[in-house]
């Protein structure tokens, strides 16, 4: 696909990628991996330069920063005495993984188990293991569920004695203690130990923010980039 922004410049890209989330920076550094490719990210949000969004846990911080989040509210839901319920989601280089909470987690092994017996070939647990060990650099290095060559590093963080306390407590009640939730088990008390990178670190070289261009063009042209954007909907990206 060639595909072409106009108005009021115009540059050419091969890919064009829109979301500069999770899944877009993967997709987008992916694609631009082949200096001949020209890929464009779009992104409706800012740079990722608010500090807390490099700070662990400092999504307390952006959970409800307009300049970070877009703040969505959800419909007045009934099983919630009619309440809306704040929806936090990213609205930066990085998206929902710029202000979320940095725990590296899987989905659950049954989950994936149950798509494929729904009939969705490659998605069992089986099936997507080696995406998710080829994705990650575990720095306490490689075993069966764990990768240590990808490109988000995954690390340990330090145990609070009170959490430590807590889950011997549950392993006195005669719960199995589980270090690792990534790993299927059954249900048993586990304490948060991972976290990982923003997926705005894994953008390619170019990526158009918000009304801003930042950094260069994904092949080695010069050409300018437009200042801004307009999205299909309409009016341009806030
Ligand atoms: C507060 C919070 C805490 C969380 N904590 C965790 C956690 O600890 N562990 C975990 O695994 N997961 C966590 N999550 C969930 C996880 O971050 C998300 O599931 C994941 O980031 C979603 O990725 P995505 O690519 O689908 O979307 P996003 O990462 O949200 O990316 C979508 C991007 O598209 C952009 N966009 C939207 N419309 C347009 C447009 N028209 N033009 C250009 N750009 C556009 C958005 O601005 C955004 O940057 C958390 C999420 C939140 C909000």
């Amino acid at each position: 696909m060639r595909a072409q922004l106009d108005q009021p410049e115009r540059i050419e890209a091969d890919f064009v990628v829109v979301g500069a989330g999770s899944a877009g920076c993967a997709v987008a550094a992916r694609l631009s991996e082949d200096p001949a490719t020209k890929v464009v990210l779009l992104e409706a949000g800012g740079e990722d330069k608010n500090r807390w969004i490099h700070i662990p846990l400092g999504f307390g911080k952006t959970f409800a920063d307009p300049s970070v989040n877009w703040c969505y509210e959800t419909e007045p839901d009934p099983g919630a005495a009619d309440r809306r319920v704040f929806w936090p989601r990213g609205k930066v280089l990085g998206g929902s993984s710029s202000i979320n909470g940095m725990v590296y987690i899987r989905g659950q092994a049954e989950d994936f188990d149950h798509w494929r017996q729904l009939g969705n070939t490659g998605w069992s647990f089986d099936d997507v293991l080696p995406y998710f060990k080829r994705s990650e650099h575990q720095v306490r290095g490689a075993d069966g569920f764990h990768g240590s060559d990808g490109p988000l590093c995954v690390s340990d963080v330090e145990q609070h004695p009170i959490c430590e306390a807590f889950i011997a407590a549950t392993t006195e009640l005669g719960f199995a203690r589980n270090d690792d939730f990534k790993v299927p088990a059954k249900t048993a008390p586990a304490t948060i130990r991972q976290r990982r990178a923003t997926a705005g670190a894994a953008r390619p070289r170019s990526a158009i923010c918000g009304r801003r261009y930042t950094g260069r063009t994904c092949a080695s042209s010069p050409r300018r980039l437009p200042s801004r954007y307009c999205s299909k909907a309409g009016a341009p990206p806030a």
